[in-house]
């Protein structure tokens, strides 16, 4: 099917052109009619399926025809995070060039006067977070009830960060009779809930698995103890060919580490998550994607979307929390058919998390096997070793780690370090419609656009995106508890039985006697003096 055949204006047609798309992706194909038709959709799928083009596109035309009036949007579009809504308007800017449509960007972050000024211009499309929105709806600075046309952009999204009380709210507000079109990478009950309260007689377009991987993208997984993992990262950047890339971390704090570490071992890297303020965020990924800085360390606010073509690696330095979270990390790598490498380094700790990833994938990830990385592994990720490893790490006095030098931790097995290379690996198989069997390489040059768009603000207070309200967005962004703090709360040995919730300072031994407390006279230089080669913070030398 040719893009001529979807019903799109001449306009349209001749942005897309220039976009250099030769053919439609599935969910542009079956999508872009429906939504011109003005019915309800709901979509099931990922980013990278050319999903934003295929609700723009047909809205452009949709709301070509019609003026806004001054601060009575046309349209609506929310989206999780403030990187997701630019990302949505620069769509709208370059598939809607041709056209005279006004759009305003209400995200957090951002200054309210430039916001406000825009919205009292009249907007055709608004694209907002939903904690701003709600800010500039409870100012009296907007009236929705002119709103025609809902787009709910990666609810599944919304909803792991807490902000379908926001969303119900907002669509409360909005004119029963409107088209509406959802869009989520998963599907499970909760979503199909929330789909049914808000979209009527929906066509539904599915066009991937949830939960599968491009098969562009090799995968592979480093079992390393937590403390070896910074200078197992550094490793993997020197001897692996990365051109660039995106190091997840789970919790902000750890990115504020892994980034300075990292500087401060000489590589280019800038940092990204939740808690830093707006201006800093658009400037560090404005950096990143113009490949002023090799190494984005980030939170999972860079997980969804993030649209950067040509990223070569994708490096989970924790097992996200979140098995899904997983697809969208490494879905920053291997885009639009394109060849990308995931590799994630399993702590002893991380073990349930990456069983779930595994199982979440229907397949296990090898492991990656690179000879430089031998000494640093340990013998499995995956094998319940947890318990001998994780327990020892935990009852250290704090600042001290392994009595064992470096030199004497478990190496990997003689098979894997006889090979150089990493095992590449077949995700999931990809869905029939996969974007990478259809899509050309990105178009990356932009024309000029006459759309309008809300001219980019000064930042302001990242807080004021929350609205006092609603309690639950206090779980917003990557705003969640660390991978131990919840695996604390459902953590169970291999025989099932839930062990205790204590902290780090705490040893506790059960019913077993260790040792040296059977042994007299016990030797307190052996636990007083253990070696200590890394406390909490960033010491590897
Ligand atoms: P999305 O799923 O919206 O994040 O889009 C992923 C990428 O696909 C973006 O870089 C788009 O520019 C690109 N894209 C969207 N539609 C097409 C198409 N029909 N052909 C080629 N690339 C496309």
């Amino acid at each position: 099917m040719d893009f001529a055949d979807l019903g799109l204006t001449p306009d349209t047609l001749k942005a897309v052109s220039d976009a250099g798309y030769l053919t439609p992706t599935p969910i542009q194909e079956q999508a872009i009619p429906v939504v011109l038709m003005g019915r309800d959709v709901l979509g099931v799928a990922q980013t990278g399926t050319g999903k934003t083009a295929a609700f723009t596109m047909p809205m452009i035309d949709i709301l070509s025809d019609g003026r806004a009036k001054a601060r009575m949007p046309r349209s609506l579009i929310i989206a999780p995070t403030r990187e997701l809504a630019a990302q949505i308007s620069d769509n709208f800017v370059k598939y809607g060039k041709y056209q005279s449509l006004s759009m305003a960007l209400l995200i957090g972050g951002s200054s309210f006067t430039d916001q406000e000024k825009a919205l009292e211009r009249g907007v055709d499309v608004l694209i907002a977070t939903p904690g701003r929105l709600l800010d500039l709806y409870e100012r009296g600075r907007i009236l929705l009830n002119d709103v025609k046309l809902l787009v709910i952009d990666e609810a599944d999204r919304m909803l792991d960060m807490g902000f379908i009380p926001d969303v119900e709210r907002i669509v409360g507000l909005l004119p029963k009779i409107r088209q509406t079109l959802f869009f989520s990478a998963t599907m499970d009950k909760e979503i199909k809930k929330l789909a049914d309260k808000f979209l009527m007689n929906p066509k539904e377009i599915a066009v991937s698995q949830p939960a599968t991987a491009a098969t562009t993208i090799e995968q592979g997984v480093v079992a390393v103890r937590n403390d070896d993992k910074r200078e197992a990262l550094r490793r993997i950047l020197r001897v692996k060919d990365v051109h660039n890339a995106f190091i997840f971390c789970n919790r902000k704090k750890d990115v504020d580490i892994l980034f300075k570490s990292l500087t401060s071992h000489g590589f280019d890297a800038v940092a990204l998550h939740g808690d830093m303020p707006q201006s800093k965020r658009n400037e560090t990924l404005a950096k990143f994607k113009a490949g002023e800085a090799e190494l984005l360390v980030c939170s999972d606010v860079a997980a969804r979307g993030l649209d950067i073509s040509n990223v070569s690696h994708v490096i989970n330095f924790d097992v996200p929390v979140n098995a899904e979270d997983y697809i969208h990390r490494i879905g920053r790598t291997g885009r639009a058919g394109k060849e990308g490498h995931a590799y994630t380094l399993s702590s002893p700790a991380d073990v349930k998390l990456l069983a779930a990833v595994e199982k979440m994938l229907k397949q296990s990830i090898p492991p990656l096997i690179i000879e430089e990385l031998a000494e640093l592994t340990i013998s499995t990720a995956n094998s319940g070793d947890e318990k001998s490893t994780g327990k020892r790490e935990r009852g250290r006095p704090r600042g001290s780690r392994s009595a064992k030098p470096r030199s004497k931790k478990v190496t990997a097995p003689k098979t894997e370090t006889a090979q150089t290379e990493s095992t590449p690996v077949s995700a999931a198989e990809p869905p029939p419609e996969s974007l990478s069997e259809t899509m050309p390489v990105d178009a990356t040059t932009e024309a000029p656009a006459p759309l309008q768009s809300a001219p980019e603000p000064p930042p302001e207070k990242a807080e004021s995106e929350k609205p006092k309200a609603a309690q639950p967005r206090k779980n917003r962004d990557d705003d969640r508890r660390s991978p131990n703090e919840r695996a604390r709360k459902t953590r169970r040995n291999p025989h099932g039985i839930a062990e205790m919730d204590i902290g780090d300072d705490v040893v506790a031994f059960g019913g077993f006697t260790p040792a040296f407390l059977q042994d007299a006279p016990y030797r307190a230089t052996e636990l007083e003096n253990p070696q200590n080669d890394s406390g909490e913070g960033d010491t590897d030398s």
